[in-house]
């Protein structure tokens, strides 16, 4: 049966229709609620995108992500097509009644700068673990290199590193890390902490691993 779009009087030979509307009518009506600018927040030192889920690198999918949590409504989701710094040509994929309905909008791109908590904690030389590794000196590097290796797939890293006469001190962003570290390779280095402040009324302890190479 042929229909008639009752805001445009366009028909359905002409257009798709999703109900009583012409896809063109509803692609105007769902693109009005859209904003023209979308402020987003990086990290102006790694410059890594803050998403739901974290900080992450900067790319179309994960400026995706950021629409889809801070603009979409619950039937639609964003795709970046491009993005030139400035300006993304953003997709929103809309369910209409069981049919995909594509609002393509230009949308600027407000940045707001922060300093993420990793860049923070590396600037201030923050640490929750002190390696301190004796003995030869190849297998304390290559050491250095595993745990650094290890650290960077898990969002931590080595603070600073300290050369003394018996070995190196090797300072860790993060406990939990180290942890899983010395657990993942099978090592047992001798433990023992040391109270650095009370954090939330709890105290708040830094790991100290003594590992003999
Ligand atoms: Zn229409
Ligand atoms: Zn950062």
């Amino acid at each position: 049966m042929l229909k008639y779009c009752p805001t445009c009087e366009r028909s359905s030979k002409e257009i798709r229709f999703i109900g009583e509307f012409c896809e063109a009518c509803i692609i105007k009506k769902l693109a009005k609620r859209l904003p023209n600018t979308i402020k987003v927040s990086y990290c102006k030192r790694c410059e890594r995108l803050k998403a739901p889920g974290g900080y992450v690198e900067f790319d179309n999918k994960a400026l995706a992500s950021v629409i889809t949590h801070d603009v979409c409504e619950r039937n639609s989701t964003a795709k970046v097509k491009s993005f030139d710094g400035d300006v993304a040509v953003v997709d929103f994929i809309y369910n209409v009644e069981g049919e995909q309905v594509h609002v393509e909008m230009k949308e600027g791109i407000e940045k707001k700068h922060l300093i993420c908590r990793d860049c923070y904690r590396k600037s201030s030389g923050y640490y929750e673990a002190l390696v301190q590794l004796r003995g030869d000196r190849i297998r304390m590097e290559n050491m250095v290199t595993k745990i650094k290796n290890f650290l960077a797939s898990n969002s931590a890293f080595i603070t600073k590193i300290e050369e003394l006469d018996e070995g190196l001190d090797v300072y860790v962003s993060d406990k939990k890390a180290m942890n899983a570290f010395f657990l993942y390779s099978r090592i047992n280095p001798k433990r023992s902490y040391t109270l650095y402040g009370i954090k939330e009324g709890r105290e708040v302890y830094r790991n100290i691993y003594a590992l003999r190479l």
